[in-house]
């Protein structure tokens, strides 16, 4: 497989860009090589610039539930853009997606769109300070919410319950705001509660966790955080911004039942152009200026061009048996996975909810936090995506990452992805 070309583009990106990415994981530094220049996609087919062709399952990390360049999103988008980019004025298709997403998610009543997923998290954590007049924010290990400085935090484990900062550049004092627990241990978060309630806004949470690797939540972790927090006039906030219109049409709260106080979207809301969001209940929102104190703007936010996008994804996801097909589809590769690994007698674990699943290379029973996500075998994970990647199929470069079912992968296309696994799996005996 030549792939001459993106040596080369890799090498002229070094120059002007850190790792010559604008993202760390595009880098594949979690498994070695050069990361593959992408051409064009079409459907879940992406290629490179040396015009190899792969299925794709990154679906460019979440959002492109519809595969690449779908004929039912991009004239609408061709339309929108020859109208013009924005505008920094109101237009009517922010109230057309907002109120979609209204209508789709019962615990939010208003929305206020911004450009990522980071921001949504960074606003939703201002604004529930606001709302509680409290500070600290209980986030778990491993758990993503974007790289605002209040997230990129850590346990420090020689100092119980106090918190460091996991990059460079934050100050401490900012770190000690944010108070880390386990996932899955709500034994962990009552503790918390217990010693420091009083000055605790919000939980944050990826109602099933999809940054280190996917892990659904234990049954009765997300009903416990609900409990805990009304207990102690804490809010909870769900970052959706994975599970968003992904493992149901109501994201992940409305397929285990729990409410949030504020919920974090992004990806799939945007079809693929830069979008977040932060909704919740009036009774919140109000809060948000100009109608409240809190205060978060944006000169791009609510972009018609990324609107229009949104809701051309959105109409397609409620098309009947969407997500028959992808739960459909998901079980079957998942299944595959396993099967094939079990042919060299490597024990694998496949953590999956509908459309999102990781595949775990570990001989432990499961794979439930931060702990044991983190003790799997991240090298053979790396040999594994090589091998698949000769075979046509582009996996996430990066062993704790989520992998993604499209509505465009096709039955024809998972047989024979499932053919190329098998394959991948016997050239590394
Ligand atoms: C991707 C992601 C974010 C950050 O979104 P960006 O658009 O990359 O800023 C936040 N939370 C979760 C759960 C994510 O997966």
């Amino acid at each position: 497989m030549n792939r001459s070309r993106s040596d080369k583009l890799f090498d002229m990106a070094k120059n002007y860009i850190p790792g010559g990415v604008n993202s760390p994981v595009r880098s594949w530094k979690a498994v070695g090589g050069v990361p593959l220049f992408i051409k064009s996609g079409k459907g879940s087919i992406v290629w490179d610039v040396d015009d190899n062709q792969y299925i794709d399952f990154v679906g460019s990390w979440g959002p492109l539930i519809h595969g690449h360049a779908h004929p039912a999103i991009l004239p609408r988008i061709h339309e929108a853009i020859t109208r013009g980019t924005g505008f920094g004025a109101p237009t009517e298709v922010e109230t057309k997606l907002a109120e979609k997403i209204v209508k789709a998610i019962p615990s939010i009543e208003m929305v206020r769109f911004v450009n990522s997923g980071t921001e949504a998290t960074m606003s939703a954590i201002r604004l529930a300070r606001a709302y509680t007049g409290k500070d600290k924010v209980i986030k778990f290990s491993g758990g993503y919410h974007g790289h605002g400085d209040g997230f990129l935090v850590k346990s420090n484990s020689s100092m119980l319950g106090d918190s460091i900062p996991d990059s460079t550049g934050i100050p401490i004092s900012f770190a000690k705001e944010t108070l880390i627990a386990e996932y899955n241990d709500l034994s962990m978060v009552e503790g918390l509660f217990q010693s420091q309630g009083r000055s605790i806004a919000c939980v944050i949470v990826e109602p099933v966790a999809g940054n280190m690797g996917v892990i659904p939540p234990d049954k009765g972790f997300l009903q416990g955080l609900r409990k805990l927090t009304l207990d102690n006039d804490s809010l909870l906030v769900f970052d959706e911004v994975i599970t968003g219109f992904r493992v149901a049409y109501g994201g992940a709260q409305s397929f285990y039942g729990v409410k949030p106080d504020i919920t974090c979207l992004g990806k799939i809301i945007g079809g693929g152009l830069p979008v977040g969001c932060y909704g919740a209940s009036k009774d919140i929102m109000r809060l948000v200026s100009p109608l409240g104190q809190v205060y978060q703007a944006g000169t791009l936010s609510g972009n018609p061009v990324a609107m229009t996008a949104g809701i051309a994804t959105l109409e397609l996801l409620q098309e009947p048996g969407v997500y028959q097909q992808l739960e459909l589809n998901g079980s079957k590769l998942s299944q595959v996975f396993v099967d094939a690994f079990s042919k060299i007698e490597k024990n694998v674990l496949v953590n999956r909810v509908g459309s999102m699943m990781t595949l775990f290379i570990t001989d432990q029973e499961f794979v439930k936090d931060w702990t044991t996500a983190r003790r799997c075998d991240t090298s053979a994970y790396g040999a594994f995506f090589h091998s698949m990647l000769k075979f046509g199929v582009y996996m996430p470069p990066a062993p704790l990452e989520a992998l993604f079912v499209s509505t465009t992968h096709s039955d024809e296309q998972i047989d024979q992805v499932s053919e190329a696994i098998y394959m991948a799996v016997e050239a590394l005996r």
